[in-house]
């Protein structure tokens, strides 16, 4: 995270409370979280100040730090992580020439003991060496 996004987080913490900022407060907001992803900390934003729970107390970086981490934990991936990476993976997929639209290889091995099996393999989408024996559709 750059000072300028720690700004921008500040930004819209304004927008909902209304506090002043100073460069102190980039300074200050940018040491207490600046390891954390921007995009999980503009999420988590409109989850403080949306939650009844909160009005009122001012939200300090501790509380932003506590909900991204909520946000990642249990579930593995955050909705905006996962968000992410579908469109990641559904982008290498549209530019790939070697796999169909679900990211498979689909194929078919000769097997000496029971004859031809048809099969599939994940995409990486790196053209890398197929398995031995393995013919692609
Ligand atoms: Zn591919």
């Amino acid at each position: 995270m750059t000072k300028n996004e720690a700004l921008r987080i500040l930004h819209k913490i304004q927008s909902y409370d209304g506090r002043t900022i100073g460069e102190g407060d980039v300074l200050a907001w940018h040491e207490a979280i600046n390891d954390l992803p921007v995009e999980h900390v503009m999420a988590a934003i409109p989850r403080w100040f949306g939650n009844r729970d909160y009005q009122g107390q001012r939200l300090m970086p501790g509380h932003l730090r506590a909900i991204v981490e909520d946000l990642g934990h249990g579930r593995g991936l955050t909705d905006l992580q996962r968000t992410t990476l579908r469109h990641n993976q559904a982008a290498a997929i549209d530019a790939c020439t070697h796999c169909d639209d679900k990211g498979w290889i689909n194929g078919a091995i000769d097997h000496d003991d029971v004859g031809t099996r048809t099969t599939a393999f994940r995409c990486d989408h790196t053209n890398k060496p197929l398995p031995p024996g393995f013919r692609p559709d």
